[in-house]
């Protein structure tokens, strides 16, 4: 069966992301992986449509018949927008299609080929999730990078999951996703949830409000995919090579990507 690289995208704002990530994987680090893409056409403008459908080659359309009856009603019970991505990333469960997928946010930017974790994980299981420690509370997983196992079941208890009143204690998907593999399972048999620890070099989340700046040089040279957390996104403020701040400096990585893709004349 067939394994891919996946990323989301429900809004206008992250097409930018969505793009440079595929090109990134593509064209800069040559991954012999599909590049998947769960998308939103509502949220999404006909022209980033196109560009999007140019690099990636799957597009898995987020419309009624993928979200199915409970989980509707879920989102109805609940009645809260924002919890539109939450809901969404649920949806990584229902792609049997898939045997093993790889979760990447679209604002994650990788420096290295990450195939490799396809090998190393390829005998994971579906109630089993790999992901890499939060910066902010490292005993949890952050949800950015996931190496999941579609499945059906696994697809439906998360769904009956989500619509407990707060499933998720950050009212996100991070939340609810540790609370499901990792911090509610209390029994210990061999089909209980389980998070299988990811360094953190594989999701390396600079952050304004926290950085180990010694660890970051020192370490820079193994960091496998950087991913931009909080607000602040890479695509909000143009930054080139010679800035110094250290922040702008990764955001600067980015753009040398996204200009050397999407803009026609560099300056
Ligand atoms: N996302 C999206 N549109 C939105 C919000 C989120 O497409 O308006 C997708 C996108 O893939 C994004 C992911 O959901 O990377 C998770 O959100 P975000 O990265 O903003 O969360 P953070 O990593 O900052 O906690
Ligand atoms: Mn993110």
């Amino acid at each position: 069966m067939p394994t891919a690289f996946i990323t989301l995208l429900t809004s206008e704002p992250y097409v930018a992301g969505a793009l440079v990530l595929a090109q990134t994987l593509k064209n800069e680090l040559h991954t012999k992986h599909k590049l998947a893409i769960l998308l939103d056409p509502t949220g999404i403008s006909p022209k980033s449509l196109e560009l999007i459908k140019l690099i990636y080659d799957d597009i898995i359309p987020i419309d009624d018949k993928l979200i199915n009856g409970s989980l509707k009603e879920v989102i109805a019970k609940l009645g809260r927008d924002e919890l539109n991505v939450t809901f969404t990333k649920i949806l990584l469960w229902n792609q049997i299609q898939y045997s093993k997928l790889v979760y990447l946010d679209s604002d994650t930017l990788p420096l290295k080929n990450l195939d490799h974790l396809f090998e190393l994980y390829k005998d994971t299981e579906a109630h089993e999730i790999v992901a890499s420690p939060d910066i902010g509370w490292p005993d949890i997983f952050n949800s950015g990078l996931l190496i999941l196992t579609p499945d059906e079941q696994i697809h439906k208890e998360l769904v009956l999951f989500s619509g407990i009143q707060d499933a998720s204690f950050d009212g996100a998907d991070q939340g609810l996703l540790n609370e499901f593999f990792h911090l509610k399972p209390k029994e210990s048999n061999s089909t209980s949830k389980k998070w299988i620890r990811l360094p953190f070099v594989y999701n390396v989340t600079p952050s304004d409000n926290y950085q180990y700046l010694p660890a970051l040089t020192r370490f820079f040279k193994d960091i496998n995919l950087l991913h931009f957390i909080g607000q602040f996104k890479p695509w909000h403020t143009k930054v080139n090579s010679s800035t110094l701040e250290s922040d702008s400096r990764l955001h600067a990585l980015w753009w040398e990507k996204f200009n050397k893709y999407y803009t026609e004349e560099s300056d």
